[in-house]
């Protein structure tokens, strides 16, 4: 075997023909950070991981079992070590306790595999009385095993997603034993989740806690995940309680080379060279390659690992649609990836699996920039190190998938009146929509929803937000294939051409919209096709918003009218377009949730150009998604539409999610915000096209067919403008977490309104009630107003938390009140400046805010509370948070007075102006 840090010098220096080197750098051992292992671990648990060679912890996975210890829920995000942390977790609980149970899901089967192994491999090292009973409850498991797991329900149980819907919590009554000790609910593997699955996952989630409490346990979760961004939004949307988030470091004990190189030859081809070097140098090697056509079950990976071991083979071939959790780690010392895994996400977990623990290991990426997501990471070679870049979309908002979960819920047991189910706060309006349509039906006796099908379960999937369409071939009656309704509406047309996976071509005879079917009929050599799509926005209603002096950025609910009437043929290898056929009409209208970006402009003459750059905006933004979250690129549409607002019709490029519903995706987007636009941005400013090209936009959006055009200079132009940017700088990669290196504090302005008065819920003791109409902050550090509803509470409780310094007026009796029955976060406990708080301390009375505006601003405040209630009840969003921000404005035109004179002006009973004394909590000054 050739010593492998002269292969890959060699590689470096003298790379094979039509391959070029772009970047190449050692990757050194990450610190060797050891934890000891917990004091309250038992003699016999620590004796038995001396045993199997753990000596300690590393910090993060201490961390989390502390948590977990302490009672806390937990969202463990590491490169690896993650399957220790849900071991240990077990053992220090259930294990010393000798009671309790745990459910485990994993999203796929093949993972719940080595997990057994990992524990059987413990086991051996115990005593009976000290190990763990664990039984596999799911689709494969033999009606006899199921009716014993039933009956003595041992300390683990895994299964699946599906199982645990239709299996366990339908049929919870057999569980009795199960949910009476559910101490733990562990979900591994969340970032495999993406997809529909993630949505369900959050709904499943609640219907578990709450089937456990009815029996009497309430289980903590921990949920494991590679590193995700935006870990902390993600778990509160799941979990809907109060979540740790523990990061833990990546453990590579030994230098890691990552060559990147780019080909302009074919990716297969010029792959071969590498890999025979591999052949050659007799490195035990994993090539990721499209190409592949090997093994695919555990059975077969894990015979060929053996072979590899055993130095029989040197070279295994995987598609890299292979979840890299089906690879042992420590078998292989090189890996080959021919083009980027389907994420940077997955790229980084095949990384985690390389090396054998005490040798250097090597990563050779092979790219041929022809895809936005592959240029953006040779230009970014860093994105390639840095992991933890990407977000997972989820939405626990998608009406059509929570009322499926809430008609579970009711069969599985009734639902009470007004009994909370987290994160949903119009609980009653979709029930009452189920009612409509005889689903459910309220008892009023009772005070309960109870579900009028027994077993509603069955139809509900799990891997899909709308009921799919079936593709049939007509000819042998077999099915080719399922689509998501979204995606049937848009590449399923008659007289069209499907492709299916292999790629073979299908000619579209039918399509029965009724029956969710497409009737298919072979056509080799038929050439590809591609509709024309119009889109329309209407009745848009914004969720939050984030407004800075550059732009305006927008998430909220919209209905989506899609319109085709023509289709492209094209040709099979240049995909040009060869001739347009007319269809008649079809369209889709769904409701469901988008994000729109607007950039304000004065100039007239300048209108043409922004249509055109907000158009270029569009292409390249949805091109930039997957570098930024773990999502499909299809899972978005976009299109350059304008809004009516305040009598002017406003230009914004949006971007929406394409499943009815909503999928989470255009929330992402919303979230991760100004880190796409860069993306976006950086994307554009490599290309050297001028009208925009697959290279760095995606080929095709909704607003295309209207003639629009794009360019490239004024997407840039525009970009630049949104971001305040000339030069995006390599190092200002986004995906990292941005380092705030010079920190400033960072204060936060809160102002909120309600959806009731006073008087609606029966007086001012029960502001609890009066629930949150919107809220706005104003930001220091960046500058800008976030804007927040109900549907975007978890965003606003996180932004609380990320404050140095929140401050208001009327914080703890008022804003927070409002605020506390969202979050089991205690409010009171945030670092907090209450202006009213100070001014009772300082005068022994309250002055009013509108009082202080007058005295010390000399302006008049109008009395609007009252109308803000009004203005929500008829969905006037625009007018409170122009009110809102008024006020805010105006508090810190207080603040800088304090900061400045060290006091506020106000006037006495008997009409004399006296300064109250005030201090800040901070030092600098204002203003
Ligand atoms: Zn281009
Ligand atoms: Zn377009």
């Amino acid at each position: 075997m050739q010593p492998l840090d002269q292969f890959a010098a060699e590689l470096s220096r003298v790379p094979p023909t039509a391959c070029h080197v772009q970047s190449s750098l050692t990757q050194p051992p990450s610190p060797h950070l050891a934890h000891p292992l917990p004091d309250r671990f038992p003699p016999w648990l620590l004796a038995m991981l001396s045993t199997c060679g753990i000596t300690h912890l590393t910090p993060g996975q201490a961390e989390a079992l502390t948590q977990l210890h302490d009672g806390r829920h937990v969202l463990f995000a590491a490169p690896n070590g993650r399957g220790l942390v849900r071991q240990l977790a077990m053992f220090q609980s259930i294990g010393i306790d000798r009671q309790g149970h745990s459910l485990w899901l994993f999203p796929f089967k093949h993972r719940e595999q080595a997990q057994r192994q990992l524990l059987l491999q413990f086991n051996d090292q115990l005593l009976p009385d000290h190990q763990l009973s664990v039984a596999t409850y799911d689709g494969d498991t033999p009606v006899t095993e199921r009716r014993a797991i039933r009956q003595t329900v041992p300390h683990l149980v895994f299964t699946t997603p599906e199982m645990l819907h239709a299996g366990m919590l339908a049929y919870h009554s057999g569980w009795r034993a199960l949910f009476q000790q559910l101490r733990f609910v562990v979900i591994a593997d969340l970032h495999l989740y993406a997809g529909a699955l993630a949505t369900h996952l959050g709904h499943l989630l609640r219907r578990i806690d709450r089937l456990a409490r009815h029996y009497g346990s309430q289980p903590q979760f921990l949920l494991t995940s590679d590193p995700l961004a935006d870990a902390a939004h993600i778990a509160q949307i799941l979990v809907g309680h109060a979540c740790e988030i523990v990061h833990g470091e990546a453990w590579q004990p030994y230098d890691q080379h990552r060559v990147m190189m780019s080909t302009t030859e074919d990716v297969t081809d010029a792959g071969r060279a590498i890999a025979s070097r591999l052949l050659q140098a007799r490195l035990p090697s994993l090539v990721l390659t499209t190409a592949a056509t090997a093994p695919s079950t555990l059975e077969a990976i894990d015979a060929a690992e053996q072979r590899i071991l055993k130095r029989e083979e040197t070279i295994l071939a995987l598609s890299p649609h292979t979840p890299p959790e089906m690879v042992r780690p420590g078998v292989f010392r090189a890996l080959l990836c021919l083009g980027l895994p389907p994420s940077i996400t997955a790229l980084n977990t095949w990384l985690t699996r390389l090396g054998n623990g005490h040798e250097s290991s090597l990563a050779i990426l092979l790219l041929t920039g022809q895809t936005p997501a592959e240029r953006y990471l040779l230009r970014h070679p860093d994105a390639y190190q840095a992991s933890g870049a990407q977000a997972l979309p989820l939405t626990l908002h998608n009406p059509y998938v929570l009322q499926q979960h809430l008609l579970c819920t009711a069969s599985e047991m009734a639902l009470g009146t007004g009994e909370p189910y987290a994160g949903i706060y119009n609980l009653d309006d979709h029930l009452a929509y189920l009612a409509k349509r005889r689903q459910v039906i309220h008892r009023t006796e009772a005070r309960q929803w109870t579900a009028t099908e027994r077993r509603p379960h069955r139809r509900l999937q799990l891997r899909w937000l709308e009921r799919p369409y079936m593709l049939w071939n007509q000819q042998d009656t077999q099915r080719v294939g399922r689509l998501e309704a979204a995606r049937a509406f848009r590449i399923c047309f008659e007289g069209g051409t499907y492709l299916n996976d292999a790629h073979e071509p299908f000619h579209v005879e039918r399509i029965d919209d009724e029956r969710f079917r497409v009737t298919l009929r072979p056509a080799p050599g038929a050439s590809p096709t591609q509709a024309q799509i119009q889109a329309e926005v209407s009745e848009v209603r914004p969720k939050g918003s984030v407004i800075t002096p550059t732009y305006r950025l927008t998430f909220g609910s919209l209905e989506y009218r899609e319109t085709i009437t023509a289709f492209e043929r094209l040709d099979p290898h240049t995909k040009r377009r060869q001739s347009v056929h007319m269809l008649p009409s079809r369209q889709r209208l769904s409701r469901t949730q988008g994000v729109w970006l607007h950039v304000p402009h004065h100039a007239p003459e300048v209108q043409a150009r922004m249509r055109t750059a907000l158009h270029t905006v569009v292409h390249v933004v949805i091109a930039a998604l997957p570098v930024c979250l773990l999502m499909a690129p299809d899972d978005i549409q976009g299109g350059v539409h304008a809004l009516t607002h305040d009598g002017q019709a406003n230009l914004n490029a949006f971007f929406t999610d394409s499943h009815a519903g909503g999928s989470g995706a255009s929330r992402a987007l919303y979230e991760a915000g100004e880190q796409v636009l860069s993306a976006a941005l950086s994307l554009m400013q490599q290309c050297d096209c001028q009208h925009g090209c697959p290279q760095c936009g995606i080929e095709r959006c909704d607003s295309c067919a209207s003639g629009i055009q794009r360019d490239r200079e004024a997407g840039i132009e525009l970009l630049q403008q949104v971001l305040g940017v000339t030069i995006v700088p390599a190092s200002q990669v986004m995906l990292a977490p941005s380092a705030e290196s010079t920190h400033t504090p960072r204060h936060l302005y809160l102002n909120l309104t309600t959806q009731k008065a006073s008087d609606d819920v029966g007086g001012w003791q029960h502001k609890h009630l009066l629930g949150l109409g919107i809220a706005v902050i104003y930001d220091t550090a960046s500058a800008s107003y976030h804007v927040y509803t109900e549907e975007t509470i978890e965003s606003l409780m996180a932004h609380l938390q990320r404050a140095d310094l929140i401050i208001s007026f009327n914080t703890r009796d008022f804003d927070y009140q409002i605020l506390q029955p969202y979050t089991d976060v205690p409010l009171p406990t945030l670092p907090t400046y209450a202006m009213l708080d100070e001014i009772q301390r300082a005068l022994g009375y309250r002055l009013s805010f509108k009082h202080l505006l007058k005295e010390t601003l000399g302006v008049e405040r109008p009395d609007d509370r009252l109308d803000t209630v009004a203005w929500y009840r008829h969905a006037q969003s625009e007018a409170i948070i122009n009110a809102c921000r008024r006020d805010i404005d105006w508090m810190r035109d207080l603040i800088r007075q304090i900061s400045h004179t060290g006091s506020l002006r106000y006037r006495d009973r008997t009409d004399i102006q006296h300064d109250v004394l005030l201090t800040l909590p901070f030092a600098e000054r204002y203003g």
